[in-house]
């Protein structure tokens, strides 16, 4: 299968015709190629972006917006084959690609294509003074946004349909090891009319494409998902351009366990917090903490749960966990089972990598429980991303809180409580963009998403993002 790049509408080869290959993490063999892309295809993707410009951003709100939808429905009636495509090209359970992926990024583009036509912008009038304010909300220009291989389409489209609904052109690159679907969604985008040139999408290496999308003089803003080290090296390419920038990134999240909460409900969802996606979701919980009262139950009872998780082919239903994205990420996972040994972690159960009969050589992990004594260790510490968990007690509110902040990153948290001081609380004190309580990766599109600390600054999601895509213009008027 080879991947093209989408400029002006229009599959293309790599102009300088490089090509990275493609493996699929579910037997580990090379299943296709995929541009390696330079500055004369992102060159050639900013022209094409720039002629759509002028027309694209003065095409009305509610033709934007039809389209969006157009693109949104078919996602939708294509979910067979876009979720067998990102099942393959990531690895992911089938059955998670088609509950959670492609319909979460059929809903990114119906929601911005209804929020564009929702958003207004303020006026403020200069009582006394005999003036009125009034704020434009214009469009940037072209943009860049670029994405990493977890959620492959949700998070391209999560950034794509909000830019494109501004009335931005934009040049997009998906992650090198998961191109398959940014490829398809080319097809689905000419098919729902949208003009050519206003979305274009070249693959291949962050360090050139990517670089090249980043260095760009005249891409005006960067919304990116990724790491944290890609995004301070973003920061640092794009901060002195005066670029816009977007960055969210890694996240190493508490989940919170008190004694009153609803006890099979957090067992269920901490199965799913911890696991969903082999771990490699950014919101995952992954550092466990559980009040001492109930820990030897919950540690009973979580590892019974976990050890009873199928390991298998993303292909095949019944899969729980399927493959690792790659092979250099299942050894960078893998090499943090070692260091948890040597940090004496007790592994819990898990820790090995599987054979699947018929793909011995995919990249699949059992999933892992390690039990840790102090959170000042690297296992706790440092961004995993991958189906690993610690667990450990705490007695105190203050101490839980003190370790749950105590990580360089902010993302998210999760906090299983029933009593409402505490909740409101601890809620107000967590270091995290984002707080679920009782609850976990429910998610409304009109709120509020991003990190803090080293997890990122901005925001996405509802108008958030629809600000970040525009720039404000105030406009005084005296009469
Ligand atoms: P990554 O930083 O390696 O790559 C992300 C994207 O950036 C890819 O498309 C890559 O090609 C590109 N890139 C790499 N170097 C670049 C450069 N110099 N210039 C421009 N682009 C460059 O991240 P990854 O391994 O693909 O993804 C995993 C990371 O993403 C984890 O740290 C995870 O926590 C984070 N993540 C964060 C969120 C969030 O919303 N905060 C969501 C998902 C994933």
């Amino acid at each position: 299968m080879t991947i093209q790049n989408y400029i002006n509408g229009q599959f293309q080869d790599p102009l300088e015709n490089n090509w990275i290959d493609n493996y699929s993490p579910a037997n580990g063999e090379i299943y296709g190629k995929i541009p390696s892309s330079t500055t004369t295809d992102v060159d050639a993707a900013y022209t094409a972006a720039k002629q759509a410009f002028p027309s694209w951003s003065k095409t009305t709100l509610e033709t934007r917006s039809r389209i969006l939808i157009k693109i949104s429905e078919l996602l939708e009636a294509h979910i067979q084959r876009f979720a067998a495509a990102e099942s393959k090209d990531n690895g992911k359970p089938i059955s998670l690609a088609k509950a959670v992926d492609i319909p979460r990024a059929a809903s990114n583009f119906r929601f911005f294509g209804n929020a564009i036509t929702q958003f207004a912008s303020e006026s403020h009038e200069s009582v006394g003074q005999g003036a009125v304010n009034y704020t434009l909300r214009q469009p940037i220009g072209v943009v860049g946004c670029i994405s990493p291989w977890n959620l492959p389409l949700y998070l391209f489209t999560w950034k794509i349909a909000p830019a494109i609904a501004a009335g931005n052109c934009v040049v997009a690159k998906p992650s090198e090891v998961t191109p398959m679907t940014a490829y398809l969604l080319g097809e689905i985008c000419n098919e729902a009319g949208l003009p050519k040139g206003v979305l274009n999408i070249v693959h291949g290496l962050g360090t050139s494409t990517g670089q090249a999308i980043v260095e760009h003089k005249d891409i005006k803003a960067i919304s990116f998902t990724g790491g944290t080290e890609t995004g301070a090296h973003i920061a640092r390419v794009a901060a002195p351009m005066f670029k816009k920038l977007s960055l969210e990134l890694g996240g190493k999240n508490p989940n919170i366990i008190f004694a009153d909460c609803d006890y099979n409900d957090m067992l269920n969802t901490t199965v799913r917090s911890s696991f969903a996606n082999q771990g490699q979701i950014c919101l995952c919980g992954s550092r466990i903490f559980v009040e001492a009262s109930i820990y030897e139950q919950f540690k009973k009872d979580f590892v019974a749960k976990v050890s009873a998780l199928k390991v298998g082919h993303p292909s095949e239903e019944s899969t729980n966990i399927g493959a690792l994205v790659s092979k250099s990420h299942l050894e960078k996972v893998m090499g943090y089972i070692a260091i948890a040994k040597e940090e004496n972690g007790t592994i819990l159960c898990g820790g090995n990598k599987v054979t699947v009969k018929g793909y011995e050589n995919g990249y699949y992990l059992e999933p892992t429980v390690i039990e840790v004594t102090t959170d000042d260790c690297r296992v706790n510490q440092e961004e995993i991303f991958g189906p690993v968990v610690t667990i450990m007690p705490f007695t105190t509110e203050e101490e839980v809180l003190e370790m749950a902040n105590k990580v360089k990153y902010g993302l998210s948290a999760t906090l299983w409580t029933n009593n409402l001081k505490r909740t409101m609380q601890l809620s107000n004190q967590l270091q995290a963009g984002i707080v679920w309580v009782n609850t976990w990766m429910m998610r409304d599109l009109r709120t509020p998403f991003g990190g803090v600390k080293a997890s990122g600054v901005g925001r996405e999601g509802g108008f958030e993002a629809l600000r970040f895509f525009t720039e404000a213009k105030n406009v005084c008027i005296k009469y």
